[in-house]
């Protein structure tokens, strides 16, 4: 067997780069039989894997790179509890109980990823250390207290506003209007987070293949039969934790989910003074922009920004450029910091921009479209999965009910994006 299949993590990610533990595995040769088979070696796949052995399936996650090459290794390792939408839309969709149903699967989320942390001692600088939703205009600062009070009086979910004289306790930047702190959000070094997961699997008896990406997909009897390259895999089951790179191979799911780039800048390490000004509680920052930045401090003390390139995403100086001049623009102290790592990244949007899971008609069960936020999230619907696929009871949410639907123009969709860029734009700068 080849024992250093696929491709290697992004060169130039900070956190490949500080990765701890990224072993080769082999690629899949030759036939072999599980319960489940698992396409996608990101945070879903992985956790649906470790989540089956340990409900006594026998799983194999077939990872066409390596484990954690795809959002889960290269994203901002923010865990923020909430979703596209604010609770209070949520709950005029739901009612209340269904709004408190979702707070509650984002906030056991981070506790699952948490436990998983600590049981297999998974080095990968956790943190609880809340977040900050920053006013990008003075009328955003409405939205924030309206959604601070309907957490809190509605759902019991106490979050507290800064307003803008007090920024600089929570953020040193010239352009925001305030903010709203939400102490429950989490961070985390996602690669090493994904890394440790891809051995508690395997400490579970689950198998991970790299270099294996599945370019069939049919069924045989009861069973499904998977190809890859060099090896075919049967198995009961097929659970797919693809998001934004869904392959044609399940075109159902493939048409359904919009691949959407999105770009990391990291800079040099800064002076320890520096770092404790800029963000002194060491929070994870995201701003109310439509076209949204975020950012934080790495575990040694760099500024990691993150947010639009084109949303057709193509990484590249060009995107890493407008990335840098918005940072310095935040924070006009970084004006000189030297960007040490840059990379990109695709996340997968839904159509009504929600998470998804469930079972294609034909039986495929997947969990995907977590719109660029499911860093905690991929790991609860992997449990998820893992229990219908043992057919065990287990509590439901609202989002389940909702069907996945193909996008549409679908072929066009390079074009669809540019167009919604340029429509961003706009709105974030005329508005
Ligand atoms: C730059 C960036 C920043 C982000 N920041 C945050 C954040 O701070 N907080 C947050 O909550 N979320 C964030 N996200 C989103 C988050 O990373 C994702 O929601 C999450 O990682 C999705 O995990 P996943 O396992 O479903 O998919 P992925 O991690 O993308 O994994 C999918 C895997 O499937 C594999 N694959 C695809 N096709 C095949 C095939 N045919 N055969 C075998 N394997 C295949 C891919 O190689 C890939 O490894 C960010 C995303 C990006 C790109």
């Amino acid at each position: 067997m080849d024992q250093a299949a696929g491709a290697s993590q992004h060169p130039a990610s900070y956190w490949a780069a500080t990765a701890v533990g990224d072993r080769d595995r082999p690629e899949l040769d030759g036939d072999l039989s599980v319960d489940v088979a698992v396409i996608g070696g990101g945070f879903t796949g992985l956790s649906a894997a470790y989540h089956l052995q340990e409900l006594g399936l026998k799983a194999a996650v077939l990872e066409q790179h390596r484990v954690g090459w795809g959002a889960s290794g290269r994203n901002a390792g923010m865990l923020i509890p909430g979703f596209k939408y604010g609770f209070a839309e949520l709950a005029q969709r739901w009612g209340l109980e269904g709004a408190r149903a979702l707070l509650r699967l984002k906030l056991e989320s981070a506790d699952l990823v948490e436990q998983i942390i600590t049981r297999h001692n998974i080095a990968c600088h956790w943190r609880r250390c809340g977040s900050l939703a920053a006013a990008w205009k003075p009328s955003h600062m409405e939205e924030l207290r309206e959604a601070q009070r309907f957490n809190a009086q509605q759902l019991g979910y106490e979050t507290w506003i800064v307003e803008k004289d007090d920024l600089a306790t929570e953020l040193d930047s010239p352009v925001y209007h305030g903010g709203k702190v939400d102490p429950h959000a989490c961070g985390f070094h996602p690669l090493n987070y994904a890394l440790g997961l891809a051995r508690a699997v395997e400490e579970r008896g689950g198998l991970i293949f790299h270099g294996s990406p599945v370019r069939g997909l049919q069924r045989a009897g009861d069973d499904w039969v998977l190809q890859t390259p060099r090896g075919r895999v049967r198995a009961r089951h097929v659970v797919v934790g693809t998001n934004g790179h869904t392959p044609p191979v399940v075109p159902r799911l493939h048409r359904s989910i919009m691949p959407v780039g999105n770009n990391v800048i990291v800079t040099e390490p800064l002076d320890e003074e520096l770092a404790r000004r800029l963000i002194p509680n060491d929070r994870m920052v995201y701003d109310t922009k439509r076209l949204l930045y975020y950012f934080r401090l790495t575990p040694d003390r760099r500024m990691l920004f993150g947010g639009r390139g084109v949303l057709s995403g193509r990484e590249g100086p060009p995107s890493f450029r407008v990335l840098q001049r918005a940072m310095t623009r935040i924070f006009p102290d970084l004006a000189g910091a030297r960007i040490e790592y840059a990379w990109g990244g695709y996340t997968g949007f839904t159509l009504d921009f929600l998470p998804h899971i469930g079972r294609t008609r034909d039986g495929i069960w997947f969990a995907l479209g977590y719109c660029g936020s499911g860093a905690a999230l991929s790991t609860m619907m992997g449990r998820l999965l893992a229990l219908d696929i043992a057919g065990r009871e287990r509590s439901r949410y609202p989002l389940e009910e909702l069907d996945l639907k193909p996008i549409p123009l679908y072929g066009a969709r390079g074009l669809v994006l540019r167009a919604a860029t340029l429509y961003f734009k706009w709105r974030d700068y005329v508005d």
